[in-house]
């Protein structure tokens, strides 16, 4: 196993977790909808379950809790069911220029199907520009997505005032969550928001579940029709286990999450700092506060991302170029150019996400490696300016 430091692509599921699921696969495997005793005891698990993540959000009503399969089901769920419903109201959307791929696909598609699209630009930081976001809104705007922080660079919006200027607006106000459920704790009570993303894997739950919130009295239309599971907005039976496994991981995150952010914060400037000042010319991506407590993302002059995580790789060292769902593109990161980065700048990017499990001995281990890896690549590279080798080459003197 490597030295892991891409948690933001998938995280390792607790063992307490898969302790509580086990019971719901062999013993406990009815199906909720059954009349029986068995198919009440699974009823239960779900009333339950529902209260733990309800809990987990400060959800007013566990019936505003609707499961699905993933994030990326949730997002669809809240773009297309509500776009669908409202499309007599108005076709207008608003999303930012930096949203998961998810999202930016969904949008795509929706603008296949008649509707008009609006993507916020950010500044240098990878922020919501709130001014030009309010100008977007006009009386068509039926709308605006926007998550709450970028899963790529760890900017956290100010989704508070995202979510009062949609509510004056009058309009809907849905947020994909899944980058910083684990870390930074959201109140839906506290914050207006219509519709909000989850994820279980997030949390250290099992992948194949997510949930999306829905405020009461928000109507949208469902995308999976079937049996009429989940208030009829997402048909198909219910995955009880993997459903006990997430509200298992948020009651978990409920409680642990203050100490869990002391720790991962701690961590991640530590890496900072030292990557900065012991690589040259290493910039940090995103922005130096507003940022997850467990993300480093990190720009190199001279050298490619992907160099630098194949020779990571062999140093056992595990981390990314940036999202893992886009990472099989050669194109540039699409939220490192909204960002005002030129090409160049985007491919040499190096992200490092931290976890429950992260150690200081692995970041001790990561920070070893990488000045030297850094320079190797460097000195190979015919972008690499003759002053910086000079200067690599006289340290080695
Ligand atoms: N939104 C964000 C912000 C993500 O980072 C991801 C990927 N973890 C998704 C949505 C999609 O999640 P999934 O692939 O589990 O559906």
């Amino acid at each position: 196993m490597s030295i892991y430091l891409d948690y933001q692509a998938a995280k390792p599921v607790d063992v307490r977790v898969v302790s509580e699921m086990t019971i719901y696969f062999n013993n406990k495997f009815a199906n909720p909808s059954s009349l029986h005793c068995d198919g009440d005891e699974a009823t239960d698990a779900l009333i339950e379950s529902r209260q733990k993540i309800a809990d987990f959000i400060n959800a007013p009503n566990t019936s505003d809790i609707i499961f699905t399969s993933s994030a990326t089901e949730s997002n669809n769920l809240a773009l297309i069911g509500s776009a669908m419903r409202n499309k007599k109201k108005g076709n207008h959307i608003i999303i930012s220029e930096i949203e998961h791929i998810s999202i930016l696909n969904i949008a795509k598609y929706l603008e296949r199907e008649g509707f008009k699209v609006s993507r916020v630009p950010v500044d240098q930081f990878g922020i919501i520009k709130l001014e030009k976001l309010e100008k977007l809104i006009n009386d068509q705007t039926i709308l605006i997505s926007i998550s709450t922080a970028s899963n790529e660079v760890g900017s956290l919006q100010p989704i508070k005032e995202i979510s009062e200027i949609a509510a004056k607006k009058n309009v809907l106000f849905h947020t994909d969550a899944v980058a910083s459920e684990g870390v930074i704790p959201i109140d839906v009570q506290k914050v207006p928001i219509d519709m909000m993303t989850l994820s279980s894997n997030d949390i250290y739950g099992p992948r194949g579940v997510g949930a999306l919130y829905l405020k009461k009295g928000v109507r949208i239309n469902p995308i999976i029709i079937g049996g009429g599971q989940e208030r009829g907005l997402r048909s198909g039976s219910e995955n009880v286990p993997g459903i006990v496994g997430f509200a298992k991981a948020a009651e978990i995150m409920r409680e642990e999450i203050k100490t869990e952010v002391i720790r991962l914060k701690s961590m991640r400037d530590k890496l900072i700092q030292e990557v900065l000042s012991r690589v040259p010319n290493s910039y940090l991506n995103g922005h130096p506060e507003k940022r997850l407590p467990n993300n480093a993302h990190f720009r190199f002059d001279y050298i490619e991302g992907e160099s630098l995580i194949l020779s990571l790789k062999d140093q056992k060292v595990a981390a990314a170029t940036g999202s893992a769902c886009s990472s099989k593109t050669l194109e540039p990161s699409h939220t490192l150019i909204s960002m005002g980065l030129l090409h160049e700048e985007a491919h040499g990017s190096l992200l490092f996400t931290l976890g429950r499990f992260t150690k200081e001995a692995d970041l001790d281990k990561a920070i070893e490696v990488l000045p030297g890896i850094v320079k190797r690549l460097r000195l190979l590279s015919p972008l690499t300016p003759p002053e910086l080798i000079k200067k690599y080459n006289e340290v080695n003197d």
